[in-house]
């Protein structure tokens, strides 16, 4: 077993891993920047070592720091948790090269699931179903090529940039009058954005919905599926919220696709929790990209199953067997999670400052996962999630039911936040109905409010 973990990372994912460690009997040292002071992780961890100014670059992303700060707390691995450096090859690599674990799979294979382009190469040799589209990279100077390629596809097609993330460096294209302008457009935005100009081309899905599986992968060739989440309710490509199962998805189905995911993973030599994210339409998948870090929305998964998966990442990083076998694994009942952000209800800007009262709801099925308190700043400087709301019941009737129950519970004061939202979202007949597509929240919020 590990013995010391350094957490590099900040608010309710570095309490997270700090609970996770606590129960494994390991030592955790907070690696905090100068704004986080008062984080409720930094005050339980064993020790904390301050690893720059508030600005990320400074401290969660400056990784001289976090290496030293392992080194003078003598931990042995690091947890990156999401964001940051979570799935920066480089700082794995950096990481393992000064005699620390990484908690995640090897920088190689970081790296290969990075590149979008290579990432489906792979998918698609493991008989993961992928979108339509281009065989590798676009050559621009192919235009023929590429016109024809367009077309057999058929419009609408997007153009993506290999390396993109975050929603960036994509382009849709709806007519082959704009086709080669698009490609040398995107190539152009991502090379000043990801520093690499390589795009491909993918048929564009109109209604799809998002559903992606976790996985969980060890150093001894085992790997099993946790079944998938529904994170079709986004703003911006930003998830909103999240449930699982996904509403329809057959037992079949989660199957087929767990299993090949699993497969993927022992394929690719992958290691610790990850996330293969699909487009569902029309009853297909379609991979798009996987994610090679614990995700936002793990609880959902863990109420269904009942595998804690920060723990396993620990346990996996440790060189053990995963404790649990595909067979064993059950999918019980429905949860469903609401981010709650600190931001304007009209505006979605975000809303920092003192939380003059906070109090958590409770009852059966009710977790929260957040490190805020009555009295704790949220600070300006990073995203704007400060928590958590998580529910889980026999059916997702209940769990919806259940949901609102807490929305109604839950007081934050002193900030805005976007509970007004989760109780739209979680009222809305068509919500409730289940299934909808990426396109609905976006298409809602447009709508003026029924008075
Ligand atoms: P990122 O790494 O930037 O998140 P993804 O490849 O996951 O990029 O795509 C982000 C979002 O863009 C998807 O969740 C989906 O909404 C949209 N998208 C990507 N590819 C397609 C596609 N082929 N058809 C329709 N929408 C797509």
């Amino acid at each position: 077993m590990l013995e010391k973990v350094l957490i590099a990372n900040r608010g309710e994912i570095a309490l997270r891993i700090l609970r996770a460690c606590r129960e494994l009997g390991i030592q955790t040292v907070a690696a905090y920047s100068t704004a986080d002071r008062d984080q409720k992780h930094v005050r339980l961890a064993d020790e904390s070592v301050c690893i720059g100014p508030p600005s990320s670059v400074d401290s969660y992303l400056n990784v001289p720091a976090i290496i030293s700060a392992a080194e003078v707390t003598d931990a042995d691995a690091i947890h990156p948790g999401y964001g940051f450096l979570s799935e920066n090859a480089d700082f794995a690599e950096r990481v393992n090269n000064s005699g620390f674990v990484f908690i995640g799979p090897s920088a190689e294979v970081i790296r290969t699931m990075g590149d979008k382009v290579a990432a489906i190469r792979e998918m698609k040799a493991a008989g993961v179903p992928c979108v339509p589209g281009s065989d590798g990279p676009l050559n621009p100077e192919e235009t023929d090529r590429n016109l024809r390629m367009a077309k057999d596809i058929g419009y609408p097609v997007i153009i993506k940039a290999a390396g993109g993330g975050g929603g960036r460096g994509m382009r849709v294209v709806h007519h082959e009058r704009t086709l080669l302008e698009s490609i040398a457009m995107t190539r152009t935005e991502a090379k000043s954005s990801f520093n690499n100009d390589a795009v491909y081309m993918e048929k564009y899905l109109e209604n799809p919905r998002h559903v992606e599986f976790q996985i969980l992968s060890d150093k001894h060739g085992n790997a099993v599926h946790l079944g998938e989440r529904d994170c079709s309710m986004q703003r911006r490509h930003q998830k909103v919220v999240e449930e699982a199962p996904a509403p329809g998805i057959t037992d079949k189905q989660r199957k087929f696709i767990g299993n090949r995911c699993a497969e993927a993973c022992k394929r690719i030599g992958y290691h610790g929790a990850g996330t293969f994210e699909f487009l569902y339409e029309d009853g297909e998948f379609y991979f798009i990209e996987m994610n090679t870090r614990v995700q936002v929305e793990h609880p959902i998964t863990e109420l269904i199953t009942g595998v804690d998966i920060v723990k396993e990442q620990l346990m996996i990083a440790a060189n053990e067997k995963l404790s649990i076998a595909q067979k064993d694994i059950p999918f019980r009942g429905h949860a469903i999670e609401c981010r709650i952000n600190a931001e304007d209800a009209k505006t979605f800007m975000p809303c920092p400052g003192k939380i003059s009262r906070f109090h958590a709801p409770g009852g059966p099925g009710v977790r929260v996962d957040s490190h805020v308190y009555g009295g704790y700043t949220v600070p300006p400087y990073y995203d704007s999630m400060i928590g958590k709301l998580i529910v889980h019941a026999d059916d997702r009737d209940t769990a919806i039911r259940r949901m609102l129950g807490a929305l109604s519970e839950i007081v934050i004061d002193g900030i805005r936040t976007n509970l007004d939202l989760h109780r739209d979202i979680l009222s809305d007949s068509e919500f409730q109905r289940g299934g909808l597509n990426i396109h609905y929240l976006e298409k809602k919020l447009k709508k003026p409010a029924v008075l």
